[in-house]
C-alpha cells in the first residue's frame, strides 16, 4: 500500500484530502530483554514494517478513528470524554495517545483529528504493532499541531497511553525504538536515562541476514507471567539493597546471589537477578563488539546465550520458541534467540546471506516435524524510525 493510496483511503471516508501522512515501524529487539524495567539497557532495531496513518486537524473536539486492518467503520470519540481503561478495543491505543498529549498539557490537540490507519506490522507477534500505531499518530499530531516534542518524548507519551489509558504494563522500549530507530542502525538505549546511542548495524553489507520467526502462538498465562517476573525483580532490588537491579555490576554478581541465599532469597529471585544482570553485561558485549569494527559475526553466540538464559533462568520460553532456536543453530545459524516478552511471538536468527533460505527451511521443517503451526519467517533490515511519508 503506497503513501497515495493510503490518502486516497482517507478521502473516501472523510470526504477530503488529509493534511499529511505519516509512517512509524514495528521492532525487534536484538539483546536487552527483560531488562527495560530493571533500568537496565536494550538495543532494538526497526523493522520495515511500518503503521501508517493520514491525519487531518479538526475543529470541534472530535475524534474519529479508522483502521483498514480492523472490520467495522469510524469510530468517533468525543475528546472531553476520553477515560484511561474505558475503551477495551484498538482504539484505546490512538485514543490513549491524544488523551497523554492533553493530560500533559498539550491542549492543541482537544481540536480533535480524522485519523485513517493502516499498518504491515503483526499484531500480537511481539514486533509492537501496539507501539508503532501510537508513535505514528503521536508524531502526526505533534507536526500537526507543532506541539515541539522531541522523539523521546512523544515514546514517553506514547508509553503512557499504553500503560495509564490502554492499562498494558510494558517498558519504554518500543516506543522508543519506533520513535528514534534510524536506518542500518540498532539503538542502544540506556532505559535508566534514556540516553541513546545509534550503533551501526549494517548486516547486508557484511553479508549476513537477520530472520524474523513469528510462531504465531501466544501462550494465554503472559500477562500473569509478566507481572510475576517484574515482580520478582524488585524483590531482589530490594533485597539487594539497590535501586534497580541495573545497579549489580555483573563482576559482582557472584557475591551479590551468596548475599541473596544469605537473605532467605528463593532460588526462582536468584535465577532473575541473574539473568537481569548477565543480560545487561551481553548488551554491552554486543555494543563493544559492534563498535569495535571486527566481525559482527562475533555477536552470534551472545544472542544464543541470551536465549538460554531467559529459558533457564528467567523461564520465559516457550516450546515453539526453544525449537526455532535449536533447528536454526543445528542447521548453521550464526546465533538465535526469542526476542520480546516470550510464551510465544517471535525469535530472531542471524545467518549468513547464503544460509537464510535453508535455515529458515530447517526451522519450518522442525515445526511441521513437532506438529506445530506453520510459523511465519521473514528477513528483516535495520530499518528507519517514525517520519513523514506524505
Ligand atoms: P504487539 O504490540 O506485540 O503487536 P499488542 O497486544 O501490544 O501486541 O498490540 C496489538 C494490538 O494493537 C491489537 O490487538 C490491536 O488492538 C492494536 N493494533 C495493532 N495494529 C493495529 C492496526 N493496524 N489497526 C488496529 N489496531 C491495531
Ligand atoms: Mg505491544
Amino acid at each position: 500500500m503506497t503513501t497515495v493510496d493510503v490518502a486516497e483511503a482517507f478521502e473516501g471516508l472523510y470526504g477530503s484530502a488529509p493534511e499529511g501522512v505519516w509512517a512509524a515501524p514495528g521492532r525487534v529487539n536484538l539483546i536487552g530483554e527483560h531488562t527495560d524495567y530493571n533500568d537496565g539497557f536494550v538495543m532494538p532495531f526497526a523493522l520495515p514494517h511500518t503503521a501508517v496513518a493520514a491525519v487531518s486537524r479538526r475543529t470541534d473536539g472530535v475524534l474519529r478513528l479508522h483502521s483498514s486492518d480492523v472490520e467495522g467503520g469510524v469510530v468517533e470519540l468525543g475528546i472531553d470524554a476520553l477515560t484511561p481503561e474505558s475503551d477495551k478495543n484498538w482504539t484505546a491505543y490512538p485514543a490513549g495517545v491524544v488523551w497523554a498529549l492533553r493530560d500533559a498539557g498539550h491542549t492543541a490537540v482537544s481540536a480533535g483529528a480524522d485519523i485513517h490507519l493502516t499498518s504491515t506490522v503483526p499484531t500480537g507477534a511481539g514486533l509492537s504493532s501496539s507501539a508503532a500505531l501510537e508513535v505514528v499518530v503521536a508524531l502526526a499530531l505533534n507536526d500537526l499541531y507543532e506541539l515541539g516534542l522531541e522523539r523521546w518524548q512523544l515514546a514517553r507519551l506514547c508509553q503512557r497511553a499504553e500503560n495509564v489509558y490502554v492499562g498494558a504494563p510494558t517498558g519504554i522500549m518500543d516506543q522508543t525504538a519506533s520513535a528514534c530507530c534510524e536506518q542500518g542502525h540498532a539503538l542502544f538505549l540506556d532505559t535508566r536515562d534514556l540516553s541513546q546511542q545509534q550503533i551501526p548495524f549494517d548486516l547486508a553489507a557484511e553479508g549476513m541476514r537477520l530472520l524474523v520467526v513469528d510462531t504465531q502462538v501466544k501462550h494465554s498465562h503472559s500477562e500473569g507471567e509478566y507481572g510475576k517476573r517484574r515482580a520478582g525483580c524488585e524483590r531482589g532490588a530490594e533485597l539487594l539493597d539497590v535501586d534497580a537491579l541495573r545497579d549489580v555490576a555483573y563482576e559482582n554478581l557472584g557475591a551479590a546471589l551468596a548475599g541473596l541465599a544469605d537473605a532467605g532469597a528463593d532460588d526462582e529471585v536468584r535465577r532473575l537477578v541473574r539473568h537481569v544482570v548477565t543480560e545487561d553485561h551481553r548488551v554491552e558485549r554486543v555494543v563493544t563488539l559492534l563498535k569495535s569494527g571486527g566481525d559482527t559475526r562475533a555477536i552470534g553466540p551472545v544472542l544464543t546465550e541470551g536465549h538460554a538464559s531467559l529459558r533457564d533462568d528467567f523461564q520465559v520460553s516457550c516450546p515453539e520458541l526453544d525449537l526455532v532456536v535449536e533447528a536454526a543453530v543445528e542447521a548453521g545459524a550464526l546465533g538465535a534467540r526469542m526476542t520480546g516478552g516470550g510464551f510465544g511471538g517471535s525469535a530472531i536468527v542471524l545467518v549468513e546471506a547464503e544460509d537464510a533460505e535453508r535455515v529458515g527451511k530447517a526451522v519450518e521443517e522442525a515445526f511441521a516435524a513437532a506438529g506445530f503451526v506453520p510459523p511465519r519467517v521473514f528477513a528483516a533490515v535495520p530499518s528507519a524510525g517514525a517520519r513523514r511519508v506524505g
